[in-house]
């Protein structure tokens, strides 16, 4: 087996769409970013990267590079998922923390689960997904911005 974990941040900003998991939220303020900033698709990808030993989302996705303007990362995930099996890695599981006060992602979050389990091609009893907030602490808790953690274990 090998594990790994990743970690992102994303601004939150007006006028920008808010996607997490490849779900969009009817909200005001989204994250800002090079591609659609789904933030917690940039820390599960890079879980999954860091756990084959592949370079970093950073690395195979600049934000320099057009291509990936408003890029959809749930297409990213799937394009990480297929380098991980032609690495010769299979996802075993991974499991997701969201922090973010607002908006709850309770009624979404099945949803999401299915999002990123599709782009893995795993069940999603395989991707666990959870939200805490910070209530109303640091640049989480005062709605300046998102993080999340990932962490998966692959089977070679
Ligand atoms: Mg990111």
């Amino acid at each position: 087996m090998r594990i790994g974990c990743g970690v992102d941040v994303h601004e939150l900003v007006f006028g920008r769409p808010l996607i997490l998991g490849g779900v969009r939220f009817e909200v005001d303020l989204g994250l800002a970013g090079h591609s659609d900033a789904d933030v917690v698709c940039h820390a599960l990808m890079d879980a999954l990267l860091s756990a084959a030993r592949l370079p970093d989302i950073g690395e195979l996705f600049p934000d320099t590079d057009p291509a990936f303007e408003g890029a959809s990362s749930i297409a990213l995930l799937a394009r990480v998922a297929k380098m991980v099996a032609d690495a010769g890695f299979t996802v075993a599981d991974c499991d997701i923390t969201l922090c973010a006060d607002a908006p709850k992602i309770a009624p979404h979050k099945r949803e999401m689960r299915e999002n990123l389990a599709r782009a893995l091609g795993v069940s999603p009893e395989h991707v666990g997904l959870k939200a805490t907030t910070f209530e109303g602490l640091g640049f989480v808790g005062e709605k300046e911005g998102m993080a999340a953690l990932a962490t998966c274990l692959l089977a070679e």
